[in-house]
């Protein structure tokens, strides 16, 4: 019998088995400690362009402050599947396209929109976060393949074969990754389209740092595999509106359809406002942006290739590295927080705890400031 003065007993067992304690504490002790150097953001240093930032107060002035339609502004729908459809030459049309509240959103959608109870879901480990958990909330089952160390999809074609079973229903695929910089190559996209075609599976491919690309060049599986991919893409990174949540998922019309259903029974619609904005925004010009990015990335390569075993990050603003010769990565990464640089532990990506994640979304002088300590810290460990 459940008794209100335990309030705990009301708590879902879906909502008990999602655990966010490793980032949690990380945030916790940042709480704690004067002027950390924190290397844990996954966002942006720099402020949303200004010509960007008027166009959102323009909107909220001409009273585009009530809700939109479910999918989205058609004008932004339209400019979507134009932009994606020239850069990751797909031929995608509106009604294959929504609006999501960010990306956050559209996997959400996507997995209710999909997932019936056992459905099982291919992930690459190390993951984002919220790949694992999202799937196990909607009643599916994450089947986690070990991709260390060198974080490619290159020859492991059996071990994704052998993960598969009659339940599998998707693999997702995130390029560049989250948490570990690493961009599919054309030879991993066609392998992962021949499995997913053969096998009958959907794909969800996560590009949400598709403007943050250091070296190599974007493929897109959507290019091959329209049919059964559901393309993610967002706003949030590339100009560091992460809190205006807007992101678009392109796909199948019969799979956006069921998500738009889905929306207009939960989100309702993208903010208004930032919907306008994003119009304006697929019109600017980032590439000083990224120009800056990449420089910070070469910043990080150059300070930790003494001591820290890495790959190269190809795009997005993180490094996943382990330290080369302290086999505790959990006590390197607790002596690194309680003294003030914020990383965070591998295990929060991955079923692994042999690696860190670093951010370099932030300031040259918090990175240097960081590594130096870093190294510090790795040599007092020896
Ligand atoms: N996908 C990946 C790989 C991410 O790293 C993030 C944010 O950290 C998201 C999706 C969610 O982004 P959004 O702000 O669009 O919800």
């Amino acid at each position: 019998m459940r008794n209100i003065s335990d309030i705990s007993s009301y708590i879902s067992e879906n909502s008990k088995m999602l655990d966010s304690s490793g980032i949690r504490k990380v945030f916790d002790l940042a709480q704690k400690i004067e002027n950390p150097i924190n290397l844990s953001i996954g966002q942006p240093d720099f402020d949303i362009p200004e010509e960007i930032k008027e166009e959102a107060i323009k909107a909220i002035r001409n009273g585009f402050n009530k809700y939109t339609v479910t999918q989205g502004i058609e004008p932004l729908r339209e400019k979507v599947v134009d932009f994606v459809n020239l850069k990751k030459k797909t031929k995608y049309t509106v009604d294959q396209c929504i609006i999501t509240s960010g990306v956050s959103g559209g996997l959400v959608l996507s997995f209710l929109a999909t997932l019936n109870r056992g459905d099982e879901v291919i992930i690459f480990d190390p993951y984002f976060v919220m790949y694992k958990h999202l799937v196990n909330l909607f009643g599916g089952k994450s089947i986690v393949i070990d991709i260390y160390p060198d974080f490619s999809l290159a020859n492991k074609k059996d071990k994704i074969t052998k993960a598969i079973t009659e339940k599998t229903k998707m693999i997702i695929l995130n390029s560049p990754a989250n948490p570990t910089g690493k961009l599919l190559t054309e030879d991993d996209i066609v392998e992962i389209y021949h499995i997913a075609k053969e096998n009958n599976l959907l794909v969800i491919s996560d590009e949400i740092y598709d403007e943050f690309i250091y070296n190599g060049k974007l493929v897109s599986i959507a290019s091959y595999y329209p049919e059964g991919t559901i393309l993610m893409g967002g706003f949030s990174k590339t100009y560091a509106m992460t809190g205006w949540r807007i992101g678009y998922a392109l796909g199948p019309t019969e799979i956006i359809k069921e998500m738009i259903k889905l929306q207009q029974y939960t989100f309702v619609c993208a903010p208004s406002f930032a919907q306008y904005a994003s119009l304006k925004a697929l019109d600017y010009d980032m590439s000083e942006y990224i120009e800056n990015y990449r420089k910070k990335r070469d910043l990080v390569v150059e300070g930790l290739k003494e001591n820290f075993n890495f790959v190269k990050p190809e795009g997005a603003f993180y490094i996943f590295p382990s330290p080369k010769e302290i086999h505790d990565t959990g006590e390197f990464v607790g002596k690194c927080v309680s003294e003030g640089i914020l990383i965070i532990p591998g295990n929060v990506f991955s079923e692994r705890n042999t690696h860190f994640r670093l951010s370099f979304a932030a300031s040259d002088s918090t990175i240097e400031k960081g590594l130096e300590k870093m190294n510090k810290i790795y040599r007092s460990m020896l």
